[in-house]
């Protein structure tokens, strides 16, 4: 038998943060100065956090390139996100912005600088300036770097290596967490009057992508196990340019700075699909047209080719440093001298835990900022650079709304039946001894969800897929952890995320059947190739009832906009 050991923490916080990528610690900082105390969960180091992997750069109509206003900023990302996105959150997204990235550099950001001194700015996919400030092509490391040495300035407590797993409800408020640490072993329950949760995206659900190992949702899923509804999860965005073969991402500032996307034939194939945009149409329109052409035989080995070697060495080694060592350690190629081998990856996934512009969710005491939310900003298809600054601005918004929250309301209740309950569930999948190993089920989901819920979504494959899922759930109440140990049980806590997983793909699923339209990432070519405003204006919501997905729809916010054709 194997034994857990469970302690409540003893100290109980105004507002705990889980998750310490840019939003995490984005939203902590905020509430700390807002005069609250402050604690973060996370299951990895802060500086090791996915943020740190965003290369190409973070948006706001700063102006330092050529005129630009926030009222522009918002309508490429209202028009980017196929008219999906909120325009009210929207709108103080692209407000707020500015005064949001000149307080990172107060901090310390280190900015590339235009030649009289400025933040240099350059162009991304549908945006209608050169808008993207950026710090070579390593941005999401500088702010990583800046937002912790802020914790650390502040004395913020992180409970570093906790997996946090169960959020505790009580009195209908979310009261906390329950988590499992990571280095000692054994859960512990740490108690809040106002829970963040910041725990990103959820790329590992397909077998094709440049997230990190660690994106598996995880927060969503505790969400949605809290009777919270997630918003829009059939809108995963496919990046264009992973690199073959391992995913890793080829930042959007390579086309910003000017490369091409050429086919086997040699051709700029983005004169059929975007013929005004080019390279710089936004990223669902690169990758449905990347898809076609490796479809039709125009691809070489599933890739096409991305060119660099026109802008010259001395811009590649000036502007886009990461991305050439990238391309030599992970594909042995040398972009100054050969094209890069891409094809489209999952990358961000614009749904999530459905919030209000604060990052207030229907839970009281519950916020969540950053990937793991929706607000939504990005609606059917985000614009490269708007992540960061969602990350920032709403991670902000957040930890503001949380502290005030926690400053009028005093007490924190700790059930220790919820303890007792998950120590009951985690000892029951310890001590099975037979059973299927769990990275099993995990290949399985990731590799059926990029075959089945892709780039293109065919009906008869999208219910495919549910029924694969269904199968996959049933085989999961069955699997081993054969590790037993207390110390880094990496297999107990990738069988847990693959848990949180099941449910994410179950939602993401139902969700693109109903939606019986092609928007944004949602793309029916074969069945419902236009978009249908009349009919699905309007936000998916789902909650778990009864062991599965239950379908709502909500209507999407507008201010100013009202929807129009795209053109390319
Ligand atoms: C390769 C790549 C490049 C990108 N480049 C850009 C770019 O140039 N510009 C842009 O705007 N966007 C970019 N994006 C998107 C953007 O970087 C992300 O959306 C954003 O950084 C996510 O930040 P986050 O704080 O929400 O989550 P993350 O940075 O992923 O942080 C999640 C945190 O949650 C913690 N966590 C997770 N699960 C748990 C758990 N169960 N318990 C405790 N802690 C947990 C983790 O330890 C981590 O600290 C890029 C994305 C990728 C993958």
């Amino acid at each position: 038998m194997v034994r857990i050991t469970s302690t409540a923490v003893d100290a109980k916080h105004d507002v705990l943060v889980i998750g310490a990528g840019c939003a995490g610690m984005r939203a902590a900082i905020e509430a700390h100065d807002a005069g609250a105390d402050v604690a973060i969960v996370s299951k990895l180091h802060p500086t090791r956090s996915h943020s740190g992997a965003a290369e190409g750069g973070i948006n706001a109509a700063l102006g330092n390139a050529s005129e630009d206003d926030p009222e522009t900023h918002a309508y490429d990302t209202v028009k980017g996100s196929d008219y999906l996105g909120d325009q009210d959150a929207i709108e103080i997204l692209c407000n707020e912005a500015p005064g949001d990235v000149y307080q990172l550099e107060n901090w310390g950001a280190v900015f590339s600088r235009t030649e009289d001194g400025r933040i240099a700015q350059r162009p991304f996919g549908a945006a209608g300036a050169p808008r993207t400030a950026y710090a070579a092509d390593i941005t999401g490391h500088v702010l990583i770097q800046v937002l912790y040495e802020q914790l650390v300035k502040r004395d913020i407590r992180v409970y570093e290596e906790f997996f946090g797993w169960r959020l505790v409800v009580d009195d209908d408020r979310c009261q906390g967490v329950i988590a499992w640490d990571l280095l000692n072993g054994g859960l512990k329950s740490i108690g809040a009057k106002a829970t963040i949760l910041a725990t990103g995206g959820a790329g590992r659900l397909y077998v094709g992508t440049t997230n990190a190992w660690s994106c598996t949702g995880d927060a969503m899923t505790m969400a949605l196990r809290a009777g919270v509804p997630l918003k829009d999860m059939e809108m995963m965005q496919f990046h264009p340019t992973t690199l073959s073969p391992t995913g890793v991402l080829i930042t959007e500032g390579c086309r910003g700075e000017g490369a091409y996307l050429l086919n086997s034939e040699g051709k700029r194939f983005l004169e059929r699909y975007a013929p005004n945009a080019m390279e710089l149409a936004s990223r669902d329109v690169i990758s449905r047209a990347e898809q076609t052409e490796i479809d039709e035989g125009r691809g070489i080995e599933g890739n096409v080719l991305l060119d660099l070697r026109h802008l010259g060495a001395e811009k590649i080694l000036e502007r886009l440093p990461g991305t050439r060592e990238l391309s030599m350690v992970f594909a042995g190629i040398d972009p100054i001298r050969e094209p890069i081998p891409v094809r489209p990856g999952a990358h961000y996934h614009m749904g999530g835990v459905d919030t209000d512009v604060w990052g207030a969710t229907s839970l009281e005491g519950l916020y969540a900022a950053g990937e793991v939310a929706c607000v939504s900003v990005h609606g059917a298809n985000r614009l490269g650079g708007n992540a960061l600054m969602e990350t920032i601005t709403y991670g902000k918004r957040a930890g503001r709304h949380a502290a005030d929250y926690a400053l009028t309301n005093t007490t924190v209740a700790l059930p220790p039946s919820q303890l007792a309950d998950a120590e009951r569930d985690l000892k029951a999948l310890l001590d099975r001894t037979d059973g299927e190993r769990p990275w099993r089920i995990r290949d399985e989901l990731a590799t059926t969800m990029h075959e089945n819920f892709g780039v293109f979504r065919r009906e008869e494959q999208m219910q495919r897929q549910g029924e694969i899922v269904d199968g996959l759930a049933e085989r999961y109440e069955r699997v081993v952890v054969e590790d037993k140990g207390e110390v880094f049980n990496s297999d107990l806590t990738q069988a847990l995320e693959l848990g949180f997983m099941l449910e994410l793909a179950a939602c993401m699923v139902v969700c693109g059947i109903a939606r019986k339209e092609s928007r944004g990432a949602h793309a029916r070519p074969h069945d419902y190739p236009e978009r249908d405003d009349e009919n699905f204006l309007k936000h998916t919501i789902v909650t778990w009832e009864e062991g599965a997905p239950s379908l709502d729809w909500r209507a999407v916010t507008m201010t100013k906009w009202q929807p129009k054709e795209r053109t390319y």
